[in-house]
């Protein structure tokens, strides 16, 4: 084995957490300031207005301590309170999952639930919210990364303002890779974070945050306060005239500095062009090649991670494990019920770059060649070139 598991790989193509931009590791080398010294105060407010204009949003988004796991569960223990009905709506594992923490705020709790390669039908929403007029919280995730698929959640936004709930978004793994902001979907509570489409490390959470979510935490006596749960706590943070509740993530703010100026500097249009772009023809290259992808159509596959179905016979965990050690590439797995049915090549931040789908394709064809199922790489590079080249 050229590259054994002890020795780093030479390209992660993951769904995140994924390499960070060079520019974004030395952002975290920064001196770490004290939080009181006025130039971290300073500096603090200043990234929170970068992270708003990225966002796109009208008020300042909040930034806890946390991977984005910890907004998602943040969000749930805030805005659900026990009185709440919750919609969760489930086309894949994170979807699926938000509706267990849900369910610890408020027991009443209904799903729609579909296929996990599969998105959420508008139409299934519209009539759920007609047949419980008592739906008050309605919870979507974006991109359910271990199925690389994308709900409509701007149509969905709609239903929800329409009906008069709150809307929680997960857009972990799609902002900054594609055209999403909280306020096109009308979210209440929006929440992302560095690790995945802006090529920073994980140890953030960026939440956009309505006015009228604000109102309805704060009259939540159950929300949490005084917590690393807490958003309640953060409201003002932004402002260097006011206190943090608790010490921020001194470096991890510094690399989410640069990584904002990455994404804004670069232009964010630019940005989704290119995630979309890898994405294209990586599934063109895929299915060239006699493979089949994991969404049940096109117009439903992520633009920042291609889900490819394993081939039958083919063990998936080997698969990966072949593709690294020959040629030191990494993908992700599926998780929980995508595990072993599914590889993730994942197109988020630096790897965002079409050149990149043909070291994915090449990698991940070797590897079934190796164990023994035959694919033509040839054809798959051809057609993935032909992608590349006609938008160039
Ligand atoms: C990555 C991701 C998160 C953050 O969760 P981790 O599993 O801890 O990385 C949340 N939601 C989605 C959709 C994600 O892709």
């Amino acid at each position: 084995m050229r590259y054994p598991n002890d020795t780093e790989p030479v390209i992660t193509l993951t769904s995140g957490p994924v390499n960070a931009y060079a520019d974004v590791l030395r952002g975290l080398s920064r001196t770490v300031l004290y939080d009181y010294d006025p130039a971290f105060q300073l500096f603090y407010e200043k990234t929170v207005e970068k992270c708003q204009a990225a966002m796109r949003l009208s008020t300042k988004p909040v930034i806890l301590q946390g991977e984005p796991v910890l907004g998602l569960e943040a969000a749930a223990a805030s805005l659900i309170a026990p009185g709440d009905t919750v919609l969760n709506l489930a086309s894949g594992v994170y979807g699926k999952g938000f509706g267990y923490w849900a369910k610890r705020y408020s027991p009443n709790l209904l799903e729609i639930e579909t296929a996990y390669n599969e998105a959420i039908d508008p139409q299934a929403v519209a009539d759920m919210l007609k047949a419980h007029p008592e739906i008050s919280v309605v919870a979507v995730c974006h991109h359910d990364t271990p199925s690389g698929t994308i709900n409509p959640i701007n149509e969905i936004g709609a239903l929800v303002a329409a009906h008069g709930a709150y809307l929680i978004v997960d857009a972990v793994s799609s902002f900054g890779g594609m055209n999403t902001h909280p306020e096109d979907c009308q979210a209440d509570i929006y929440v992302t974070g560095p690790n995945k489409c802006l090529g920073a490390p994980p140890g953030l959470t960026m939440l956009g945050v309505s006015p009228r979510a604000w109102e309805k935490m704060k009259a939540n006596n159950a929300a949490p306060r005084a917590s690393m749960l807490s958003i309640l706590d953060w409201e003002n943070a932004w402002s260097k005239e006011e206190p943090f509740p608790f010490t921020p993530s001194v470096a991890e703010m510094n690399g989410l500095d640069v990584a904002l100026d990455l994404y804004l500097n670069e232009g964010p249009e630019n940005v989704w062009e290119r995630h979309a772009l890898t994405a294209k023809a990586t599934r063109v290259g895929a299915v060239a090649m006699g493979l089949s992808l994991w969404a049940a159509s096109e117009s439903i596959a992520s633009p920042t991670t291609t889900a490819v179905r394993t081939p039958q016979g083919i063990d998936e965990n080997s698969l990966r494990q072949t593709a690294r050690g020959h040629y030191g590439v990494v993908f992700s797995s599926g998780r929980g019920e995508t595990m072993g049915k599914l590889t993730r090549i994942g197109h988020m931040g630096p790897t965002a770059q079409p050149i990149y789908s043909i070291a994915a394709l090449t990698a991940y064809g070797g590897a079934l060649n190796a164990l023994g199922h035959r694919v033509d790489i040839g054809k798959g590079i051809d057609a993935a070139m032909a992608v590349i080249d006609a938008a160039a």
